[in-house]
């Protein structure tokens, strides 16, 4: 979508766009190990209220909310998922989808296409499909994303797997020609979660999650190694990477969290979250337009869906404090901003990073 100048001017004094996450379902299909919304009993299952869902949206809209990314649980479960992506893409949100696959359709995906999605996640946890399929407990579920993927690519949607780092996966490498064979042509590795404070279940005490700080720095080493020769294009920010060894070992970290400033996760009761880690809530979404945004540095997580953006985001933050602050007649201080060196890291991140840009 090309954007006008003035839209353009604006991006630019806000800080670049918002990102919501929002979690429209805790019902789920499948029956991950490491994931908590199984043990949602059936009774207990909550679907957002469509009526309050759409007129968060246009809240979203007012909080400068550009990105709106939908998952659950299971999304596809979800029964007004269809009318609330319309009207999100009537108000000009960009919509990612995060889905297992199960339910994906030759008619599902022409629906997907012409919403003009902007970027579909399917998850992948093994470089097999016997224990992808059994660690889900769907079976067939590989070669039925086997079989979508060649029409998702024709519908224009060239989708990102998902892969979580956990103890089912050997040598990252095996993982890569895996996904390459199955027809993916991008990855971003989510980082393991064994604890959150939010209503979110995408987590679990779970010894495949289960990892030493040591152990992760490993991982984020490997995935940086995998990263100069990958037959696919990894997504996650070498500088995102090298920020969370950073705090791994006890370094002070260089790139703020912009959680509760231009992120934030909403669950099925349509409350607001900074992020799906810290347990306070912000308040119902249809007045996320009129939260107080939080900006704190915080590094209690390293949740990829935060830290990873908040590194690319970080030279539009710069530009947009450079503008206040010689708004304010700062001007030594708006060029020290300007002028800053993490921006140039930031930069170079953003141009890492374009192989989120669909094509
Ligand atoms: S990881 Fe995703 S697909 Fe698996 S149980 Fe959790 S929500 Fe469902
Ligand atoms: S660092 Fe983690 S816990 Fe803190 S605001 Fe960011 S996402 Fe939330």
């Amino acid at each position: 979508m090309s954007k006008t100048i003035k839209e353009l001017v604006n991006l630019a004094l806000q800080g670049g766009p918002g990102f919501c996450q929002i979690a429209v379902t805790n019902a789920c299909n499948a029956r991950c190990r490491f994931c908590s919304f199984p043990q949602v009993a059936s009774g207990e299952r909550v679907w957002a209220d469509p009526e309050r869902l759409f007129k968060g949206l246009h809240a979203l809209k007012k909080a400068g909310v550009q990105y709106l990314s939908i998952t659950g649980g299971e999304p596809l479960l979800y029964p007004a998922l269809l009318p609330a992506m319309e009207l999100a893409r009537h108000l000009g949100i960009e919509l990612i989808l995060c889905t297992n696959g199960a339910l994906l359709t030759p008619g599902l995906i022409c629906k997907l296409k012409a919403l003009d999605l902007h970027t579909l996640i399917i998850s992948l946890d093994a470089a097999s499909p016997r224990e992808h399929d059994e660690h889900r407990g769907l079976p067939g579920l590989t070669a039925h994303i086997r079989e979508m993927l060649p029409l998702l690519r024709q519908a224009g949607l060239d989708p990102v797997a998902s892969v979580t780092l956990s103890r089912m996966l050997g040598d990252l490498r095996v993982m890569m020609d895996f996904l390459k064979d199955l027809g993916f042509r991008r990855v971003t590795f989510s980082y393991p979660l064994n604890r959150l404070n939010s209503s979110y279940l995408g987590f679990a005490d779970h010894y495949s999650v289960d990892f030493t700080p040591r152990e992760l720095d490993q991982w984020f080493t490997q995935i940086k190694e995998l990263k100069k020769d990958s037959p696919l294009s990894i997504l996650n920010p070498t500088l995102g990477l090298t920020e969370l060894q950073r705090q791994l070992r006890g370094q002070p970290t260089r790139f703020p969290c912009l959680a509760g400033y231009k992120y934030f996760f909403v669950d099925w009761h349509l409350q607001v979250s900074r992020c799906h880690f810290l347990g306070e809530t912000m308040g119902p979404l249809e007045e996320i337009h009129q939260l107080t945004p939080v900006r704190d540095n915080c590094t209690a997580c390293a949740i990829d869906c935060y830290r990873d953006p908040s590194v690319f985001q970080y030279v539009a933050v710069s530009l947009a404090d450079t503008i206040k602050e010689w708004q304010q007649r700062q001007w030594l201080k708006g060029l020290r901003t300007l002028l800053h060196p993490h921006n140039f890291l930031s930069l170079a991140a953003l141009l890492e990073g374009r192989h989120w840009v669909r094509g």
